[in-house]
């Protein structure tokens, strides 16, 4: 679906067959899609059900993750702020929609808000300036975490205990980089219940957007339809005294400027 206003246009039916109803394949040919997309008249298309919206990248060939990306989130779980970005990734069987249910796992699990990148075009060693070119658009993403898995060892696994089943929740849609005043500095803030857990402006990243892809790029070829979660502020339940968890019933509401909101309940 092509969102516009308040409504939405079903892209197979209304571009005659030209785009499919597989949203990865629209990746294939995002330029062309987005040229075809600016034709049509916001409101065009018929009214929907927000709720209703899934997963909009339900098969991302590759994630990448960052750790460690705000400053104040490297404090409070007392992790120096590294050099170059920390990346990791949460394997593709973990993605979910924005509206879907968290099974929680044993031991700790844990909330992070995220700004999540859209790759749009295919590419290796992207240059700094070239870099938003690249990018289809934001989602909101939450990077659940089991904490227990993560820190136990002497080597930490932040890829494994990252990626359990519905670990990787996105969406509403994806937001095209023009539907944003300023793409760079969003309000970005987690809830959980009534209470504002994690809130800061996606401006305090210390590597921002067009670095990660910079640097991502140098060794990867980035992918259509990769995604990037970019890292998480400060507020997340390890760096609370004493610790703070998620326990089946809680809502996490996801939301950065602009972008939209995800609600995940735990169960
Ligand atoms: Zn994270």
């Amino acid at each position: 679906m092509l969102i516009a206003a308040d409504t939405a246009v079903d892209v197979a039916e209304a571009s005659g067959g030209r785009f499919g109803s597989d949203p990865m394949a629209l990746f294939e040919d995002w330029a062309g899609f987005t040229s075809w997309a600016d034709t049509i008249e916001p409101g065009s298309g018929s009214t929907y059900e927000r709720s209703s919206l899934t997963c909009p990248v339900p098969a991302p060939g590759q994630i990448f993750a960052i750790g460690i990306n705000y400053g104040d989130h490297g404090s409070e779980v007392a992790m120096e702020v590294p050099d170059d970005p920390m990346v990791f990734t949460k394997f593709p069987s973990a993605v979910a929609g924005p509206f879907d249910d968290i099974p929680l796992v044993p031991g700790n699990c844990d909330w992070e808000v995220e700004l999540v990148v859209v790759i749009g075009r295919t590419a290796r060693d992207i240059d700094l300036d070239d870099a938003a070119a690249h990018i289809a658009g934001f989602a909101v993403g939450q990077d659940l975490s089991e904490r227990t898995c993560q820190l136990a060892g002497a080597y930490p696994q932040f890829s494994l205990a990252k990626s359990h089943a519905n670990f990787a929740p996105i969406g509403p849609e994806i937001v095209t980089l023009d539907e944003l005043d300023d793409p760079w500095d969003l309000e970005i803030r987690c809830d959980r219940n009534d209470t504002t857990e994690q809130l800061s402006r996606t401006s305090m990243l210390i590597h921002d957007v067009p670095s990660i892809i910079t640097y991502l790029s140098s060794t990867c070829e980035l992918r259509a339809g990769d995604l990037i979660f970019t890292g998480t502020p400060s507020g997340v339940g390890l760096g609370r005294v004493p610790p703070d968890y998620l326990v089946p019933g809680d809502v996490l509401t996801s939301t950065i400027e602009g972008v939209g909101a995800i609600v995940n309940r735990c169960i």
